[in-house]
């Protein structure tokens, strides 16, 4: 028997939610909240065919945190443990890094500590979020506090 697409974006996405990177039962109904939707990034402006780096464009959801059910745009959350300061919205500073390169701030921390468990943290979320891009995050002293730098 052939797979389904959901099970094919199932597969190649580990069962993990692309939103909220938590793990989605490919046995639950996908009536429930917590049960596997197909998300398809077409929801974003321009994006037709693929994005920049080749990557997916469908992608494994929850269906409550599945993009297209409302006119929101998904939000990957900092976790609540990260010591950050005016973290920077995760999404669209990837989109931003993935079409020009470079480098951004994308959070202040208290101490150096901090810095690198939320780098680290950021770099391993991002592997998973947009596979196809190749990033490094730097801690840097700046203003009595510690940039959090994100390169790619
Ligand atoms: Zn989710």
């Amino acid at each position: 028997m052939a797979m389904s697409r959901l099970d094919e974006v199932g597969e190649r996405d580990g069962w993990r939610c692309w939103v909220c990177d938590e793990a989605v039962d490919p046995e639950m109904s996908v009536n429930d909240g917590r049960g596997p939707s197909i998300d398809s990034l077409a929801t974003r402006p321009k994006k037709k065919a693929r994005s920049p780096d080749g990557g997916p464009e469908e992608r494994l959801a929850h269906r409550d945190c599945n993009t297209r059910k409302g006119a929101v745009a998904a939000i990957v959350p900092w976790p609540d443990r990260l010591f950050v300061v005016e973290p920077a919205p995760i999404i669209a500073t990837v989109e931003r890094l993935q079409r020009k390169g470079g480098r951004e701030v994308v959070a202040r921390c208290p101490t150096l500590v901090d810095g690198q468990e939320a780098a680290i943290w950021l770099v391993d979320r991002i592997s998973r979020l947009r596979p196809g891009l190749a990033v490094t995050a730097d801690v840097e002293p700046g203003g009595g506090q510690f940039l959090l730098v994100l390169r790619a």
